[in-house]
């Protein structure tokens, strides 16, 4: 806002907020209000912009904004400002990785691309690199609360699972505030296997899908042929799906979005097929870590929320053989969740289920005849899944919960177990 010489004032609830010096020193006689929010204050406004951090359901803000004052976030903001066409990507899960293939699919066809949002570089950041020619942006339901009018070029919800039911008042809001994305868009794409993403459209906004069953036109699917699976649109067939480098069956999913959505900003094909085959997927997101004692350990921190450690369970599981199983560590705060969608997969895939955090009781109740042990650290969870594993299994860290209970975050939760792993 400094940048474009907007006049405006910064709001903090905390008397001492992070980086309050070097706000101070980098923006002299800054209109500062820290402490508790004072609701004349932000009455005066004419527009409050909201960190996605901030509850709009705040007193002090309910009261602004049923005054007048008008509230969006950053998101509104930066499109405000950009003119070029926009990719708008939410969901539960599989944000970050269809983002980020979306683009590398672009890097590799030469296309100058920003990418960020809830994942990098905040949006407001990517300002400052100047105007790209394709921006693929990472949106979670908190940013999205604040958007009235995001016109992308194409935008997705990839997925809809219950996740921040501590914030929402059920799936209801949550899912409302997901499907914001959709306000304004040109096309949009739906997952046709969660009918939670279908998006209701104006007409004349292009809808196409994946799903990973038949293709159809408009939809990106799978086709066999002599015992070959392929991913497909319409009749022409244009990757074995064996060939895509991310692991497991969520991820050919994943894959097959990232094609709908680069398709309808015109990527072209042959870029974003070579990219499959060499985008491996990020970190802590089933990223096999190791082969160790003959098991293979797979690192899923990132599965903060039930429906990332179902997908994970599913997707790894698909390529078990007979007699392999998964041993699953998880636990930590379940975020107010309930775990019984775990029942099936994990009855399934598991042979058993290595619980630490909060919610591990929580966990094997409901997990009722599951083999299942609890632990006071992710150190000795890893012991004991070295324990009770058979040569062969695949041990994976996939908590279902968020990790603040006993790590800084999901990365830290992730590095740890790698670290475990590289120590046995
Ligand atoms: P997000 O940015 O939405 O958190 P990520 O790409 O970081 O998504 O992946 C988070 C977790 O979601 C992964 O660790 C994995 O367990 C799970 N996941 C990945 N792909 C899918 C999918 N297609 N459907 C459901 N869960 C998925």
């Amino acid at each position: 806002m400094a940048r474009k010489g907007f006049r405006f004032s910064l709001v903090d609830t905390r008397d001492n907020p992070p980086n309050l010096e070097q706000i101070r020193a980098e923006f002299s006689g800054i209109d500062l209000h820290l402490g508790e929010l004072n609701p004349q204050y932000l009455m005066q406004a004419s527009e409050l912009v909201l960190s996605p951090g901030v509850s709009q359901q705040l007193p002090a803000i309910k009261e602004a904004v049923a005054s007048g004052v008008s509230l969006i976030g950053d998101i509104d903001l930066f499109c405000r400002e950009v003119s070029a066409p926009v990719v708008a990507i939410t969901g539960s899960n599989a944000k970050s990785t269809v983002t980020t293939l979306v683009g590398e699919m672009a890097k590799s066809a030469g296309i100058d691309v920003g990418v960020g949002g809830n994942l990098g570089l905040p949006v407001l950041d990517m300002l400052a690199a100047g105007e790209q020619s394709l921006y693929v942006l990472e949106l979670s339901s908190f940013q999205l609360e604040t958007v009235h009018d995001l016109r992308a070029q194409v935008a997705t919800v990839l997925n809809v699972s219950p996740d921040h039911l501590d914030r929402y008042d059920g799936m209801q809001g949550y899912y409302q505030a997901k499907h914001r994305i959709f306000r304004g868009c040109m096309s949009a794409v739906e997952n046709r296997d969660d009918t939670l993403t279908h998006p209701l459209l104006p007409k004349g906004v292009e809808l196409l899908g994946y799903r990973l069953s038949k293709p159809d036109f408009k939809v990106f699917g799978l086709l066999e042929e002599s015992g070959v699976e392929w991913l497909a649109i319409g009749h022409d067939k244009l990757l074995p799906s064996r060939d895509i480098k991310m692991p497991g069956r969520h991820n050919v999913a994943n894959a097959l979005a990232a094609l709908a959505l680069g398709r309808a900003v015109n990527i072209p094909m042959a870029a974003m097929l070579d990219t499959l085959k060499t985008f491996g997927g990020l970190a802590h997101r089933c990223q096999w870590v190791a082969n160790k004692a003959g098991l293979d350990f797979y690192n899923d921190s990132k599965g903060t929320n039930v429906g990332a450690t179902v997908a994970a369970l599913d997707g790894l599981g698909a390529g078990l053989s007979a007699d392999q199983r998964i041993v699953l560590i998880a636990g930590g705060d379940g975020k107010g969740a309930s775990f019984d969608d775990l029942i099936t997969p994990v009855k399934r895939f598991v042979r058993s289920v290595v619980l630490i955090g909060q919610d591990a009781n929580k966990i094997s109740q409901t997990l009722v005849g599951v083999e299942s042990s609890t632990h006071a650290s992710l150190q000795d969870a890893v012991q004991r899944a070295v324990k009770v594993a058979k040569q062969g299994d695949i041990v994976l860290l996939s908590p279902a919960c968020a990790s603040i209970d006993m790590f800084k975050n999901y990365t830290q939760r992730g590095d740890q177990f790698v670290a475990l792993v590289d120590a046995l």
